[in-house]
């Protein structure tokens, strides 16, 4: 008898995982494009789609995203998928996009930065901000992409409340704030980061210190 209720809750458990948002996250390789890329690369981006994916499963963010959507009132039924996808994806423009949100199909897509920038990032900041970075990153694409499903094309509302979002939970994960202030500010001043060669890091920093005024602005 005993195990069969224990059979029955464990069942339970595994029907919520299956329906809970954490249940819906999975690794997703595009076969075909595979083979534009070297065994190494293939190597490095496998490494981290499955980093991202244990970022994102955790307990603590997810809980952070239940929190949000039951705030934005956003239902976990509106997210048929979310993809970490293994390779990057880039805009015509030649800029790395961080994620796609199919808002009829509810199907979310992240993805990872390029080899080359994180070889870039490694050299400059070492690996140990990489993770924290490449982690980070892939948070604050999903808690954006989330956003799209409610506020669909408005793109400025979505950013706004996306960086809102990620401060907090960032607030919540790490003190003291100054520390989440310049992660927000790592994430969203990621562009510059990405634009500026590393001759000119120095000017950098003071766009980073503005953009870190606008983080905390936004977090009023
Ligand atoms: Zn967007």
């Amino acid at each position: 008898m005993r195990t069969a209720v224990s059979q029955l809750k464990s069942g339970c458990l595994m029907m919520n995982e299956a329906f809970s948002l954490s249940g819906k996250i999975k690794i997703n390789v595009e076969s075909k494009k595979i083979g534009n890329f070297s065994q190494n690369q293939v190597r490095f981006y496998l490494k981290y789609s499955s980093f991202v994916f244990r970022v994102l499963k955790k307990t603590s963010f997810q809980n952070f995203l239940n929190w949000m959507l039951k705030k934005e009132r956003i239902a976990e039924q509106a997210v048929s998928a979310v993809h970490v996808k293994v390779l990057p994806l880039r805009r015509n423009n030649g800029k790395s996009i961080a994620g796609i949100c199919d808002t009829v199909r509810g199907r979310i897509r992240i993805y990872p930065k390029t080899i080359k920038f994180c070889q870039a990032f490694t050299q400059k900041f070492g690996r140990g901000s990489l993770l924290k970075y490449a982690g980070n990153r892939a948070r604050a694409a999903l808690i954006h992409e989330l956003l799209h499903l409610k506020y669909v094309e408005d793109e400025k509302t979505v950013r706004e409340l996306a960086r809102e979002y990620f401060y907090l939970f960032t607030q919540k994960q790490y003190a003291p704030s100054s520390h989440s202030l310049r992660l927000c500010t790592m994430i969203f001043a990621a562009r510059l980061v990405e634009a500026v060669p590393s001759s000119v890091s120095n000017g950098l920093s003071a766009e980073l210190g503005a953009a870190c005024l606008r983080a905390s602005d936004a977090s009023k």
